[in-house]
């Protein structure tokens, strides 16, 4: 579903128009659809029809308070990589029992938090963490779930900042040394083995790679099985990707119903921790042009919103489609759209092809739902941005912008 179309030119988001949003609550703005973050999450629920799943929306995405709490109601779990993370999730009303914590570096405090909220269970990435966990759990007089993220080290065509399943990264542990670390986990008084779990990547458009990680982990949990240690569940992790500019991703529904055949006999939950997903598409990010410019070489559309409110484009070269709110005849030109920020990484997009856009009108950043606010810094000393969630005709502030205090009031010597 597309949350975000023309009518008459004026864009829209649901039946709310931009403008007032941009008017109510100033510039630059995250918005959000509310019906899309559900379409989005149903369309993976849906998929798995009656095989027994979790869907754990990974919070790194976008990990907005409201949003997570619209996920819930939903009937989704959660999948977070640190211990603010699993507060947000908490908060949200998210059930402990659905939470899963991934991460190659969590902390003792981490791990504290989460066996107080009694999570489903740690993906461990390494033998130190897993004993850590065991200490931790022994010190608290928990029993600590566990499953081994493997690296299944397959390879998936994606930017290499964002793939993580080959040998050669930081993350997971490899098949090989799995084994011996799950009879460790399996012996300890209080770890109890949940699972096996993966995660290969991210923006990955092809269903191929998933269905091999699949193989491996599957694999894994019947070596497991056949050496007296049963898991309950296989955790493929998240990397579905999406449409950007002209990408083609794989089906969610037909990807998640090969999933559920592939694992028809098997006696397991499914967990899959989608993100940009569910709410990548769901997002843009409100910008107002402040000037245009040009040099010798080029043309330049200055916007207040910069790579401190979306980093994308600066970290990853990534391409967001850029949608002016109200359409009008006129010429095109080609132009760099760039931020205040005093650096040259500092541009939305670059030599785009641009509608006749003048000094105060407002553009859309399109496909800015998952990883835009969450990468958001205060570089510059910039204000990080409000976030407005849109529901139908309604909308409402879910975050609002930062001010002064909040930049400076961290910064008071204290005795
Ligand atoms: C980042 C991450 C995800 C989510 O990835 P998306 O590409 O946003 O779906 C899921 N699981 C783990 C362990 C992650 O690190």
């Amino acid at each position: 579903m597309e949350p975000f179309t023309y009518r008459a030119d004026r864009l829209y988001c649901e039946e709310t128009l931009l403008e007032p949003i941009a008017a109510r609550f100033g510039t630059p703005a995250y918005v959000y659809s509310r019906s899309a973050i559900i379409g989005n999450w149903e369309a993976f629920d849906r998929g798995l029809g009656a095989f027994p799943h979790l869907i754990s929306y990974s919070v790194k995405a976008n990990s907005n308070v409201q949003i997570l709490r619209i996920l819930r109601e939903a009937g989704s779990g959660f999948d977070v990589v640190s211990g603010g993370e699993l507060a947000r999730a908490l908060k949200a009303g998210g059930e402990p029992g659905r939470i899963v914590f991934s991460g190659a570096g969590k902390t003792a405090p981490e791990i504290d938090d989460a066996l107080a909220a009694g999570i489903l269970m740690f993906n461990v990435e390494s033998s130190g963490e897993l004993e850590l966990i065991e200490a931790r759990a022994r010190a608290l007089g928990k029993i600590a779930g566990v499953s081994l993220r493997i690296n299944p080290d397959v390879e998936a065509e994606t930017h290499p900042y964002i793939a993580t399943g080959r040998a050669i990264h930081k993350f997971g542990i490899p098949k090989t040394d799995a084994i011996a670390l799950y009879r460790r986990a399996a012996d300890s008084p209080v770890l109890r083995v949940r699972g096996v779990a993966c995660h290969i990547g991210s923006q990955i458009l092809e269903a191929a790679p998933f269905l091999r990680a699949l193989d491996e982990i599957v694999e894994v949990a019947r070596t497991l099985d056949a050496g007296g240690v049963p898991v309950e569940h296989l955790d493929l992790g998240g990397g579905y990707g999406i449409r950007y500019e002209d990408e083609r991703p794989m089906d969610i529904a037909r990807l998640s119903q090969s999933i559920a055949q592939k694992l028809a006999t098997a006696r397991l939950t499914l967990i899959l921790e989608p993100g940009r997903a569910i709410v990548g598409n769901a997002g843009i990010l409100l910008t107002r042009v402040l000037f245009l410019k040009r040099n010798a070489e080029k043309n330049f559309v200055i916007v207040d919103a910069g790579m401190n409110d979306l980093l994308r484009p600066a970290l990853y070269g990534s391409y967001h489609r850029i949608a002016p709110a109200e359409r009008r005849a006129g010429g095109k030109f080609v132009a760099d759209v760039v931020g205040p920020l005093c650096e040259t990484g500092d541009f939305l997009a670059r030599d785009r092809e641009l509608p006749d856009v003048r000094p105060g009108d407002l553009l859309a950043v399109m496909t800015a739902g998952a990883y835009g606010f969450v990468l958001a810094s205060n570089y510059n000393s910039r204000l990080r941005p409000a976030e407005v969630l849109v529901h139908g005709a309604e909308f409402s502030l879910i975050r609002r912008r930062e001010t002064l205090d909040d930049l400076l009031d961290a910064e008071t010597v204290r005795g």
